[in-house]
């Protein structure tokens, strides 16, 4: 018996799956797992040769008919050579998938978190039709962290992309001047070369063109041939104020540049807030802890709360209770996008005073003699609860006696 899981479960595809359906499914686990992507990740990489395998034989209606006859894996181990025991090797699997997709293409990575994080991506969004046509650039994306007033208020931010562009020496054609680029005279121009690994077909890239199925008699000294080189540029934006944690940005054209002279991708911001250290931010309303002393919170009266546009008198009624809220409403954060306002809501903290003196000790000595049990309803409420509790108890023992 094979130990291999099963085709359709390592994509996560049904049984009847179409074949679109199963390049799809192929597609988003390769992207996810692509050994580019997860350098040094044993398990990704197990995980990139599991589904290129499982591609394999799904997309191919003999194998795949094969494999649903012959009750999965063992149809193959038991008559071909190839697909059993230790699977695919990991060229293979990178040659199936480029030859496939083209490549990671202009998906990007993810910028690290913590600021102007440079970042760059790999190649375009899809194939040339033309190898020395134009062709668009792909997206990218970044990480910006803000303060949290920067996020709230709007500021104006530079920072740095390193991101894929044209050779300025070439002009993206990667043959030096002169020269052009050519259908490849070993794979007639498709970039592949077509092995038999016993059971397999292993569509390999072609050694000469490395599966561009293009080739430069006389390539640019600059870029190597590529077409290609990084490009750090400089980038101002406003940020508009109300930005939230995970918020994004799209900056139409800032991406990667086109190729041969294509449009530009897209730049997508991904904006992190660190927090406040008074304000707790929730969407557009603001959460602030306020201690007031003891004998307002009894008495009533005015104190002064920090809002995000400074302090304003909050009128505390007598007999406030630790942990009440008062919502002030339209002092929290301002979305000019969309014209909207939060609320600023102040959760009161009784703080009980410490460092008295004798004399305010003495007064708060003669305070507690004053009072009764009417005086702190909660502590009341609290004993009659519990006398109740305590006479269901003894009532149970008596019954159980
Ligand atoms: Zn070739
Ligand atoms: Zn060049």
């Amino acid at each position: 018996m094979s130990t291999k899981r099963d085709c359709y479960e390592v994509l996560g595809v049904a049984k009847t799956a179409s074949v679109d359906e199963i390049k799809k499914a192929y597609r988003k686990l390769a992207m996810k797992y692509h050994p580019d992507r997860n350098p040094g990740d044993k398990e990704a990489e197990a995980k990139f040769k599991e589904a290129t395998e499982a591609y394999e034989v799904l997309s191919n209606p003999e194998k795949r008919k094969l494999y649903d006859q012959g009750g999965g894996w063992d149809a193959f181990e038991h008559g071909f050579g190839g697909a059993g025991g230790g699977g695919m090797n990991m060229n293979d699997a990178r040659s199936i998938f480029e030859a496939l997709f083209g490549g990671l293409g202009g998906m990007g990575g993810g910028g690290g978190f913590g600021g102007f994080s440079e970042f760059f991506t790999g190649g375009g969004r899809g194939r040339a039709r033309d190898p020395n046509g134009p062709e668009e650039g792909g997206d990218a994306r970044i990480e910006m962290e803000l303060s949290f007033e920067e996020a709230v208020f709007g500021v104006h931010k530079e920072f740095r992309v390193t991101l894929g562009a044209d050779c300025p020496e070439c002009n993206g054609t990667g043959a030096s001047s002169g020269s052009k680029r050519e259908p490849c005279p070993d794979c007639h121009g498709t970039g592949q070369r077509v092995t038999s690994n016993g059971f397999f077909q292993v569509r390999q890239p072609c050694a000469r063109c490395h599966g561009t199925g293009q080739f430069i008699r006389h390539p640019c000294r600059r870029c190597g041939g590529t077409g290609r080189v990084r490009s750090p540029s400089t980038i101002g934006i406003n940020i508009p104020a109300g930005l939230d944690d995970g918020s994004q940005l799209r900056l139409p054209g800032k991406g990667e540049a086109g190729y041969r002279g294509g449009p530009a991708g897209d730049l997508y911001l991904v904006i992190r807030v660190r927090p406040s250290e008074i304000f707790e931010r929730d969407g557009l309303d603001i959460h602030c802890m306020v201690p007031i002393p003891f004998h307002i919170a009894a008495n009533g009266g005015s104190v002064n709360v920090p809002t995000l546009r400074g302090d304003v008198p909050l009128a505390i009624p007598p007999g406030t209770t630790h942990g009440r809220t008062f919502p002030l409403r339209g002092l929290g954060v301002v979305d000019k996008r969309h014209n909207r306002t939060g609320d600023h809501i102040v959760h009161v903290a009784i703080e009980t005073p410490t460092g008295l003196s004798k004399n305010s000790r003495d007064l708060l000595a003669a305070f507690g003699a004053s009072i009764n049990e009417s005086n702190q309803p909660a502590l009341a409420r609290l004993r009659r609860q519990a006398e109740a509790f305590q006479k269901r108890r003894a009532d149970l023992e008596a019954k159980a006696r």
